[in-house]
């Protein structure tokens, strides 16, 4: 048990999920590794959503209601984290979650497809039956319906690989991931520098409140490049604040 009053409680209490998980074999050790570096990104944001991750937040849920086929690649940690959340977005986008794994095993993905399905999911794809050119790790293996057929794809803690090959199949990539230097997040079309924890329900709450008539306008204005820069200068300025910590 780790008491409340702990001073990182939440970023104890996630770490203290993602092991269970693990031990249930939904998360891969590497899994926890990844998580390790994204929480080391998280305290130099100050483990908040800081406004360029807000604005690409906004741009996310525009793009995911002007999508024809949209789709939400989901991992091991991601399932982990969030599972609830990540059903909630599906369902405000009626778009599917499809488990999409680096290192994939058939037991794995069953298992996050029902971990999903226990938090509500109507539609989860698992069952890979096609494969994506350009890639050659693991997740070249994707569903038909889901991922091979979408024009915009939300991928959460994504290798750079992947993000370059559904590019060149022309799809529009959103990532979430909290490094912006990443190759992931300098290749996506919009890259949300913010914890999956964070991210994923304030996608959701865009989406709700975004009206058609505004969406053009939101992309339009967007540029990731410049975000990306702004998302830095954020990291730069609170390392300068916290030089008075010491
Ligand atoms: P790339 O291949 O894009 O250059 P990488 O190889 O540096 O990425 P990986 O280890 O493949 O990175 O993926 C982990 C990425 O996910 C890291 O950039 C990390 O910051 C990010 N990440 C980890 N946990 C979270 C989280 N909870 N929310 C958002 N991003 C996260
Ligand atoms: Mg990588």
């Amino acid at each position: 048990m780790i008491p409340p009053d702990h001073p990182r409680y939440i970023s104890l209490l996630y770490r203290e999920r993602l092991v269970e998980k693990y031990k249930e074999g939904i998360v891969v050790i590497q899994g926890l590794i990844a998580h390790g570096r994204g929480e080391a990104f998280d305290y130099i944001l100050g483990e908040r959503t800081i406004p360029p991750a807000e604005r690409a937040e906004k741009a996310a849920a525009a793009l995911l209601l002007s999508a024809k086929r949209p789709v939400i690649s989901v991992n091991g940690n991601a399932a982990a984290l969030v599972p609830r959340e990540l059903v909630e977005l599906s369902k405000a986008l009626n778009a599917p979650l499809e488990v999409n794994l680096f290192y994939r095993s058939e037991e794995r993905a069953k298992k996050i497809a029902e971990l999903l399905k226990a938090h509500g999911a109507e539609r989860v794809l698992w069952r890979p039956d096609y494969e994506l050119e350009g890639l050659s790790s693991e997740r070249r293996k994707v569903s038909r319906e889901g991922i091979a057929s979408a024009d915009v794809v939300l991928v959460a803690l994504e290798d750079g690989d992947r993000t370059e090959a559904l590019k060149k199949l022309g799809k529009k990539v959103i990532a979430i991931d909290l490094n912006p230097l990443s190759r992931t997040a300098r290749m996506a079309d919009i890259t949300i520098v913010d914890n999956v924890i964070r991210a994923i329900p304030n996608i959701s709450k865009f989406v709700k409140q975004t009206k058609k008539e505004e969406i053009e306008e939101i992309l339009k204005n967007f540029n990731n490049r410049r975000n990306l820069i702004e998302s830095v200068k954020w990291i730069r300025k609170w390392l300068d604040n916290a030089l008075d910590l010491l």
